[in-house]
């Protein structure tokens, strides 16, 4: 357990001692020097993803409760319904050690030097007996290939208005600590970096994953930038009642809420969260652990109330002109990703993204 506290590590939340300011220079520089951003013709879709995202080694996916290639599954479903073009999709960077800096201690990055501490993370005890170098090849690599992708997104939300990382959304993680599955601090590192090189000043978090986003908590409890609304079931992981109270906007959903109620909810909770906060850049968390059937989420919002919440979250951005980025965090269920496909589909038949080639000429 640490001991050091993690909302004094993200700059605007520390004092401005001698140190403080060296610590922001670094920080500053790190961005500023940082591969991940880069220019993406107007060609391609601002839909990000690498197949080198998909984890999948000597049966690893079977220890899991879950799909662990849903990432490449979502690409394949929007290809074959029509609605994506292969040659649009943009493959971002991995995020370096010096990316990762920005946000995450150098003691924290050091322990995943430990296959045992990364076991625990990602919650697959066999992961612990793995020679280290295997585990950064298998399993932090495509994470940190996903970190680029979320990082990527806002810069391509703001061009284009809206941006898709097909993965990342790894909210449990803090700049100091991870757990259930999130390793690095992706939301945190994309807001921080949005900060420096976007000029933007105030991110808006929507986390609608089942479970409490801890992670960004920790890391912007005392930011008056960032506004977090976390619509989440209080009954489940992680239990984690420090971070609730840096939720801006809370609201509870208990286990075996049906959709007609959830999407009621969500509809109050974003009036409220427009009257409260004046964003310039959404960063929308898309857990689809909200499903009926998912064991971990423990909700019960059917495929079709996914494709509604999502689009009520992209309309509430639209309506205000505010980028968009959407992850897909949690939910890995053999069903989810053609759920996310068919919701993806959705948004691009009510012409709120556009994934296809532009017509010639244009
Ligand atoms: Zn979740």
């Amino acid at each position: 357990m640490s001991t050091s506290s993690s909302t004094n590590v993200i700059p605007g939340a520390s004092s401005s001692s001698s140190s403080s300011v060296d610590v922001e220079t670094l920080r500053r520089n790190r961005i500023l020097s940082s591969k991940l951003y880069f220019d993406v013709p107007l060609t391609m879709a601002p839909l990000i993803y690498s197949s080198s995202y998909d984890i999948a080694f000597f049966g690893i996916e079977k220890l899991h409760p879950f799909d662990s290639s849903k990432w490449g599954r979502i690409c394949q479903f929007l290809i074959k319904n029509g609605v994506l073009e292969r040659s649009r999709i943009v493959e971002p960077l991995e995020a370096s050690n010096d990316d990762l800096l920005v946000v995450h201690t150098e003691s924290y990055l050091s322990s995943l030097k430990s296959s045992y501490k990364v076991a625990i993370i990602i919650e697959v005890p066999p992961v612990a007996l793995l020679p280290n170098c295997l585990v950064q090849q298998k399993v932090l690599y495509p994470f940190r290939k996903q970190v680029g992708g979320t990082i990527l997104a806002a810069k391509l939300a703001k061009e284009w208005g809206w941006a898709i990382n097909v993965g990342g959304g790894f909210h449990h993680c803090c700049a100091d600590k991870g757990g259930g599955f999130c390793v690095y601090a992706d939301i945190s590192l994309c807001i921080i970096f949005a900060f420096t090189r976007l000029n933007i000043s105030r991110v808006m978090i929507i986390d609608l994953d089942a479970h409490q986003g801890n992670g960004h908590e920790m890391d912007f409890g005392n930011d008056s930038r960032v506004y977090i609304l976390d619509m989440y079931n209080p009954d489940i992981y992680p239990f984690d009642f420090k971070a609730r109270t840096y939720i801006d906007q809370s609201v509870q959903v208990q286990s075996g809420t049906p959709t007609q109620v959830y999407l009621e909810q969500l509809d109050k909770a974003l009036e409220v969260a427009g009257n409260n906060f004046n964003p310039e850049l959404v960063l929308y968390n898309a857990g689809t652990d909200i499903l009926d059937g998912d064991s971990l989420g423990q909700l019960k919002v059917s495929p079709d109330g996914v494709a509604s919440r999502d689009e009520k979250v992209f309309r509430f951005a639209k309506e205000k002109n505010i980028p968009l980025v959407m992850l897909t965090s949690g939910g890995y269920m053999k069903s989810s990703a053609k759920v996310i496909a068919d919701s993806l589909t959705n948004l691009s038949i009510k012409g709120l993204i556009d994934l296809a080639a532009p017509p010639l000429g244009t």
